[in-house]
């Protein structure tokens, strides 16, 4: 009997015993294809042997030393190597160990920017329905997925949610790209509007929507109105790339695709690869300037926050990322997996939506294509067919279910970006067979 509270308390996972390349390998010696990285964290999949090396000499350099009292060379050279490649105007990195931490310090971040510049009166974030943004308090109540939401909200600050972007969902007949990119953003301005345009402290959104429902990536210019809708008001723009960022959608931030810059944005998952625990925020120099010039401490930290173990595994998946070219494999692996659930799934009359950008793909399951309704929580379409999925040896993602109603169940894929032509083909085919069994 285990004794070990999983997530869910009615089973208990297969035990992982082994795991080298796309593959984990079970204590009954069954084999997994890694199709989604976990949760989008596993980018070199596993076993890297660069990592692994770089986690061991850092072991025997020094395992962990406070942030209160040293600095370690990996977390400066982490921070160095982040910077260079950073969108405009990030120049700062604050390390934490994950995506929830991440969210939390930049909203505390962005709060106590606005006090140091004598603007105490701007509390109010503003975020987007059907977005996650972490699991502990603040950042829960930063995200729009109700059914996360519900039982805990008397605990949750109040936040203020807009529709996403999502075209699929919410885009209206004969809308084009530059009329709905205009509705979708002009709902963050009426809402700014009706809180009061001094009183609003941050507009946090996923560059490319992960988890809640799948791969949805904005529409064009959707963004650049959202920038300038930030800047018009002077409010800060928080992106949380912790699931879309550092490489999955086929450039190191997904942001860049859009042709804007965050004044914060968080990273996390694709950063350690899943060989250590590690997020960041990233600052721009706006805020680091400002806190520096004001009480020149930021009121935040954790105990892990900067550890070097971490820092050294993050050092060694980056340059890996760079010195293999991988984001040219992810682009062309990902056109391939686009293409490959096109021709599988493209017809399939359960099939709403095939989307994504890079190897970040999802496909949408609804009852009913013609009028995208989607299936009714009740019968866990998303939940049996992760099932039937893991029976062929295969992980994928899916999740489903919401009580908000505005969209279906989808299966999310984030493969390693180490994926060949081959893989592709195997993930496709017995996703197909997974879906099949089920609806
Ligand atoms: N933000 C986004 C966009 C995420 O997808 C996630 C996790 O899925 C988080 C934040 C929270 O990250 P973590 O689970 O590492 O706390």
């Amino acid at each position: 009997m285990t004794r070990l509270m999983h997530r869910s308390l009615l089973s208990t996972p297969p035990v992982a015993t082994s795991a080298r390349g796309i593959e984990i390998f079970d204590a009954d010696g069954r084999a997994y294809i890694d199709a989604s990285g976990g949760a989008a964290v596993s980018c070199l999949g596993h076993g890297h042997p660069a990592v692994l090396d770089a986690m061991r000499r850092q072991m025997e350099a020094v395992a962990y030393a406070h942030t209160s009292f040293f600095t370690t060379e990996a977390a400066e050279r982490l921070g160095e190597l982040l910077i260079e490649d950073a969108p405009e105007g990030l120049e700062y990195v604050y390390l934490v160990s994950g995506g929830s931490e991440a969210v939390e310090a930049a909203l505390k971040m962005a709060r106590q920017y606005f006090v140091e510049i004598g603007q105490p009166q701007r509390r109010h974030i503003i975020a987007r329905r059907q977005s996650y943004h972490g699991n502990t308090l603040g950042a829960l109540a930063t995200g729009g997925n109700e059914w996360r939401r519900q039982q805990f909200r008397p605990l949750l600050i109040e936040t203020h949610h807009i529709d996403p972007c999502f075209s699929y969902r919410f885009r209206e007949e004969g809308e084009t790209d530059e009329q709905y990119a205009a509705r979708a953003a002009g709902a963050l301005e009426e809402k700014i509007l009706e809180l009061g345009p001094d009183t609003v402290l941050a507009f946090v959104a996923e560059t490319v929507v992960g988890a809640t429902a799948g791969a949805v990536p904005p529409v064009a210019d959707y963004f650049r109105r959202i920038r300038e809708i930030c800047d018009r008001y002077g409010i800060l723009l928080i992106l949380d790339e912790v699931m879309c960022g550092m490489g999955r959608t086929g450039s190191l931030h997904a942001c860049e695709q859009e042709g804007i810059a965050p004044d914060l944005m968080t990273i996390a998952k694709g950063l350690g690869g899943g060989y250590q625990p590690i997020g960041a925020v990233m600052v721009s120099g706006k805020i680091y300037d400002a806190i520096r010039a004001g009480s020149g401490f930021f009121q935040h930290g954790h105990t892990y926050m900067g550890h070097p173990m971490a820092a050294a595994a993050a050092v060694a998946v980056l340059e890996t990322i760079r010195g293999d070219n991988l984001l040219t494999n992810v682009r062309a692996m990902g056109d391939l997996l686009d293409e490959r659930l096109r021709a599988r799934f493209g017809n399939h009359h359960h099939v709403g939506d095939i989307r994504g950008r890079g190897l970040f793909r999802a496909i949408e399951l609804v009852e009913d294509r013609a009028t995208k309704r989607p299936f009714a929580p009740a019968r866990k379409v998303h939940a049996a067919i992760k099932k039937e999925a893991m029976a062929r040896g295969l992980m994928v993602y899916p999740m489903g279910g919401t009580i908000d109603g505005a969209r279906g169940d989808h299966v999310l894929l984030a493969p390693p970006f180490i994926v060949k032509p081959e893989d592709i083909d195997r993930i496709v085919e017995r996703l197909g067979e997974a879906v099949d069994a089920v609806i």
